[in-house]
């Protein structure tokens, strides 16, 4: 997909801060966080939303998440984060390319997520 900006970051075309990559998912960090380490886990092929997703792409980008919410809280001191996909236009879905988001969560940070 030429004109998908994750699939441009996935080619190197766009620069990204790559958190976590392996031959089939991609995490970086979000270019407007919503919190300091706010990371987007996507697959490296293009689907636009959860429904699209072949389910052993899904079980990889769930296992990605998996490992690396911890993580990203580890490296910024987070107590908590908000684990979550916005699934379709509807739902805020803005990039139409499959993504989870990380967003470390504080206490009484307000919920902007
Ligand atoms: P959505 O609203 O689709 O669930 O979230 C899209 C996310 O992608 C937003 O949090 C937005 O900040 C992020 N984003 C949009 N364009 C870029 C980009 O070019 N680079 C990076 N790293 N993040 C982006
Ligand atoms: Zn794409």
């Amino acid at each position: 997909m030429d004109d998908c900006i994750f699939c441009q970051i996935v080619a190197g075309d766009i620069p990204s801060r790559t958190v976590y990559e392996d031959d089939d998912v991609l995490a970086f960090l979000d270019a407007n966080p919503l919190a300091p380490g706010h990371t987007l886990v996507i697959p490296k092929d293009h689907h636009e939303t959860l429904n699209d997703l072949p389910e052993d792409l899904g079980s990889e980008v769930m296992a990605a998440l998996h490992r690396l919410t911890p993580a990203v809280e580890d490296a910024v001191d987070a107590p908590a984060s908000t684990v979550a996909f916005n699934n379709g236009e509807a739902a805020g879905q803005e990039v139409p390319h499959v993504h989870g988001h990380i967003v470390p969560r504080f206490e009484d940070d307000g919920g902007r997520t």
